[in-house]
């Protein structure tokens, strides 16, 4: 293979002896780039595969019988057969494909044209984390201005009725104003969800992680909600001399969410019963929030922690909430070092646990 060669070799004897030379280097190259997971292949002018390295076979999923063959016949891609072919007119060419559909892969092709062997040289660098985390900051853009939008217009529209006369009614204008002030309510819990998730996910939020008996912490939580939510009746049951090390702060977000949500998905005609408890699991203590509410599909079991998702039901949807709130609650369980996570409760309702670690002995 020619395509590394850069000076001309006169003699057939030097032509030959830089060829191995070149062969043998460009060996060295598809390993060392194999190493550092670039797919590297060569094509040649009769458009037959001339080299191929290990990274490309696995990207493109195929096998070293490649090898030989005519790239149109092996390629299982479009995309990067038309970048071949588009690529003898432009020399050079940079873009992102996808890779065979199996593998939900997406690459940064670089492709460029030998002039004078005709050769063509297919760089291809995985791009998948970096295009996810591109979608997930364009959805969540789209979330956040959908999220905004809403609030906004109800605030707009209830404003508008009143000056537009309804403010001489005065049952009519407190209507419209408790509207105003639920949705402007709405918009700041939005922001200082959005502001907490940027902190943390940023890296920025200092943890002042010391050993703390959490008792008296969930017990001061669930006397600020009991007196918010009278119809709700929440039993703690956590050994009193248990010691764990957390953030004061963050620990007291984590147990105020998972224990809001767990009467926000309740059915509100009824009384809720909801039970906290812990579990001493050896170095590490599991929390769990146990509620009779409505439950979580198997399928979103995992889905409930991403940004913004939220269930699709009937009934709770209009619940205030943006579904933010798990995300932000995962991200300080790992980051105080524990896991999160969420099971089906008896006959019905949701578990969510979480895992903190216990001071050594
Ligand atoms: P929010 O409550 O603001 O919608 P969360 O991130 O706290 O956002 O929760 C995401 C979604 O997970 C909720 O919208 C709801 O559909 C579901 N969920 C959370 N906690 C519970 C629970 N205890 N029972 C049933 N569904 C829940």
């Amino acid at each position: 293979m020619k395509f590394f060669s850069g000076q001309k070799n006169n003699t057939p004897k030097k032509r030959l002896s830089a060829e191995v030379a070149t062969k043998a280097s460009s060996r060295d190259l598809s390993s060392v780039l194999s190493h550092m997971n670039v797919g590297f292949m060569v094509i040649d002018k009769t458009g037959c595969i001339s080299e191929i390295n290990t990274a490309c076979m696995n990207f493109l999923n195929i096998s070293n019988a490649a090898l030989g063959c005519s790239y149109i016949e092996i390629l299982g891609s479009h995309e990067l057969n038309s970048l071949i072919r588009r690529v003898k007119n432009t020399n050079n060419l940079v873009e992102e494909i996808n890779g065979p559909k199996s593998g939900g892969m997406t690459f940064l092709a670089s492709l460029s044209l030998e002039e004078n062997t005709q050769e063509i040289l297919v760089l291809l660098t995985n791009s998948t984390r970096i295009h996810k985390l591109e979608s997930m900051r364009r959805d969540f853009i789209a979330n956040i201005s959908h999220e905004l939008r809403t609030p906004l217009s109800v605030i707009r529209a209830n404003a508008e009725s009143l000056l537009d006369g309804a403010l001489k009614d005065h049952d009519t204008a407190k209507k419209f104003s408790s509207a105003i002030l639920k949705n402007s309510e709405k918009l700041t819990y939005l922001l200082s969800d959005i502001l907490n998730l940027a902190t943390i996910e940023s890296g920025e939020y200092s943890l002042d992680m010391r050993t703390v008996n959490p008792k008296k912490i969930i017990e001061k939580i669930v006397k600020d909600i009991s007196e918010n939510y009278t119809s709700a009746e929440i039993k703690i049951d956590v050994n009193d001399n248990l010691e764990v090390i957390i953030d004061e702060e963050a620990f007291r977000q984590v147990v105020t969410n998972l224990l809001d949500n767990a009467i926000k998905y309740s059915p509100n005609n009824e009384r809720t019963n909801i039970s906290i408890r812990s579990k001493n699991m050896g170095t590490k203590v599991k929390f769990e929030i146990e509620d009779r509410g409505i439950g979580i599909p198997p399928k979103s079991r995992e889905r409930v922690f991403e940004r913004f998702y939220r269930l699709k039901s009937e009934q709770f949807i209009s619940t205030s909430g943006v579904g933010l709130g798990l995300a932000i609650v995962k991200n300080l369980v790992n980051l105080m070092g524990g896991s999160i996570g969420n099971e089906s409760a008896h006959p019905n309702g949701t578990i969510f646990w979480f895992t903190l670690n216990l001071p050594s002995k």
